[in-house]
């Protein structure tokens, strides 16, 4: 994938697309500003990253997009998906190409960083719900001979069991945790929103 400039384009298309549908799993459990929050996070990324002179590596463009998320978005989400592109990008060098072995690397130092800013573990209903079953797909042992496209499209499909496992269980961290048992029955905002960006670039390596 050396598209990544297209790539980060089509996930902020399929997140932006959603909007109203995150709004209101939010506005469910919490808040009701999900949707909003990662529209104004996927906007300002995209300024950031159309200003940039050299969008051919990986490192930059991560990192540009976790400090436009930083710098433009309130609430929880932003600054943990902030925190997760930055510290994706940090494990980028000069030659980092986006394929299944980088992948998991990116993902799973976006997912340390994502743990220790928010304190938050696999079954709190958070992203990390989605984002961690989706990491497990791009380890030695699950991608064994695939292709990106391939792990992609396990990805799409581990994420979607990791948001409807998030309908099983109580929020223990953010704001829905304030409603407690009360959220049980209803999607995480954020599980769905990281689902979605993975669908996003299994769309977009499919085309
Ligand atoms: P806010 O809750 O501040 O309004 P958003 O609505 O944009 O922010 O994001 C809510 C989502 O953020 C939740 O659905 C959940 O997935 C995620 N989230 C909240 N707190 C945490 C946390 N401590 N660790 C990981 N993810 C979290
Ligand atoms: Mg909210
Ligand atoms: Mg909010």
């Amino acid at each position: 994938m050396t598209r990544i400039k297209d790539a980060l384009d089509a996930v902020a298309a399929a997140i932006i697309a959603q909007k109203d549908y995150l709004t209101d799993l939010d506005r469910q459990i919490a808040d009701g500003d999900h949707g909003i929050n990662m529209t104004r996070g996927f906007q300002a990324a995209m300024d950031a990253v159309e200003e940039m002179d050299d969008t051919t590596k990986p490192g930059p463009v991560l990192e540009t997009i976790g400090r436009a998320f930083i710098h433009n978005v309130g609430g929880a989400a932003g600054p943990l998906y902030g925190t997760g592109f930055i510290k994706a990008a940090a494990v980028c060098d000069e030659d980092t190409k986006l394929n299944v072995a980088s992948f998991e690397k990116l993902l799973g130092a976006a997912i340390a960083g994502i743990e220790k800013r928010g304190h938050a573990k696999k079954g709190d209903k958070t992203m990390l719900d989605a984002l961690i079953p989706i990491h497990a797909c791009f380890l030695p042992e699950n991608a064994e001979g695939k292709t990106l496209f391939e792990v992609l499209q396990d990805a799409s499909h581990a994420a979607k069991e990791g948001v409807d496992y998030t309908k099983t269980i109580a929020a223990r961290r953010g704001r829905a945790s304030l409603v407690g048992e009360r959220s049980i029955g209803h999607e995480d905002p954020g599980a769905v929103s990281s689902m979605l960006m993975y669908r996003a670039l299994y769309n977009f390596l499919r085309k």
